[in-house]
Formats: C-alpha cells, sequence, structure tokens
C-alpha cells in the first residue's frame, strides 16, 4: 500500500486525517464492490478515498447538499478504478461536481457544412479530458440497483481513457506491455462481461 502513497505529506494526511470507522463503514454498507473486496484491498482503498478528499473538491450544485458519508461515499466509488494505480492517475483536475439528478447540459456545435446544433441530451454522468467529472447525485445512490451501472466509475474510467488522448476506450498502458495483447486480453474480456 504505501507505494501508493509515496511522499511524506500524503503519509501526514492519511494518519492524521483518516476517514472515520462510522463513517468507513457506512461507505462499505452503501457501495457494493468496495464491501466484496478482500480487507487489504479495502484498506488501501481507504487511504485512497482519504487522499482523494484532501486533493479534489467536491462541489454539489443546484441546491444539492452532500454530507461527509455522502462525500466519503463518493470518494469510494470514485477510487475503486485506481485501486491498483494509486491516485497519481488522477493528476491534471480537481473538480467532482455533483447534480441533484440528470442534467441536460445546452451545447452547440458546429457540423462540417457550418451549421450549428444545439444539443440536449439527459445525462447521469460526464468527464472532460482536463476539466471536471459530473455526475448525478440520484444515479449515484440508484443507479447501482441496475447491474453493470455505477456512474462514478464509468466517468472515472473515463479519465483514465483520456489520458493519452481521445476517450476511444484505449488508455496508457504500463511500460513493457503490449498493445496486441492487451486488446486481445481486454476485448475477450468485454465480450465475456457482455
Ligand atoms: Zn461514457
Amino acid at each position: 500500500m504505501f507505494n501508493l502513497i509515496r511522499n511524506w505529506r500524503a503519509r501526514r494526511i492519511v494518519a492524521r486525517h483518516p476517514i472515520a470507522e462510522a463513517l468507513w463503514q457506512d461507505a462499505l454498507r452503501r457501495c457494493a464492490p468496495a464491501r466484496r473486496l478482500g480487507a487489504s484491498d479495502q484498506a488501501t482503498l481507504r487511504v485512497l478515498a482519504t487522499l482523494f478528499l484532501e486533493r479534489k473538491s467536491l462541489e454539489p450544485v443546484k441546491g444539492l447538499e452532500l454530507d461527509d458519508a455522502d462525500r466519503v461515499l463518493l470518494a469510494t466509488h470514485a477510487c475503486l478504478p485506481i485501486l491498483k494505480l494509486g491516485l497519481d492517475w488522477y493528476d491534471g483536475w480537481h473538480s467532482l461536481i455533483v447534480y441533484p439528478g440528470a442534467f441536460i447540459p445546452g451545447r452547440t456545435h458546429t457540423d462540417a457544412a457550418g451549421v450549428e446544433h444545439q444539443t440536449h441530451t439527459v445525462m447521469a454522468g460526464e468527464a472532460w479530458g482536463r476539466g471536471p467529472v459530473i455526475v448525478s447525485w440520484e444515479d449515484v445512490l440508484h443507479g447501482g440497483r441496475r447491474p453493470g451501472h455505477n456512474v462514478v466509475i464509468h466517468e472515472m474510467a473515463h479519465k483514465l481513457d483520456m489520458l493519452n488522448g481521445d476517450a476511444n476506450g484505449f488508455p496508457p498502458l504500463h511500460r513493457r506491455m503490449d498493445r496486441r495483447v492487451w486488446t486481445r486480453v481486454f476485448s475477450a474480456a468485454w465480450d465475456r462481461l457482455q
């Protein structure tokens, strides 16, 4: 676990401001994928969630209020994809914006012919390349009832994917990993999951 928190400042934060036991148990109760982890992975996740809360800004908007337990729950979901990677993989952005429910960003985009279009798609979450992650709190709480749906994990996966450019499903690989092998293994796992 300690190679995940290399610097002394991070260690001090974890030592002095750990997530309180009651809040952590509450997060495990509400977050099934975290609950199913072994004890040592759970301990790592708790450290990562502690540092996530320290480094990122959780920003409820449109009248939404989040208490400490809600914040710990969000951080716990958010750190699952980096459990074996470390928080550095979330460097380069700061804000996790939380809408009360699904949101409809009013966007204009100009097509190849130069015509402007307004888009009004209902979103449960959104991740910008170098910008914030946006999620709907309603979907954080209830999306989990549909097997395979978790809006926070989904948006964080986009963040990892976009570390090497477009959101194309191909994240940066570790050194010495073969692109073709990765693609074959990942595609097979994806098919099985489907
Ligand atoms: Zn997506």
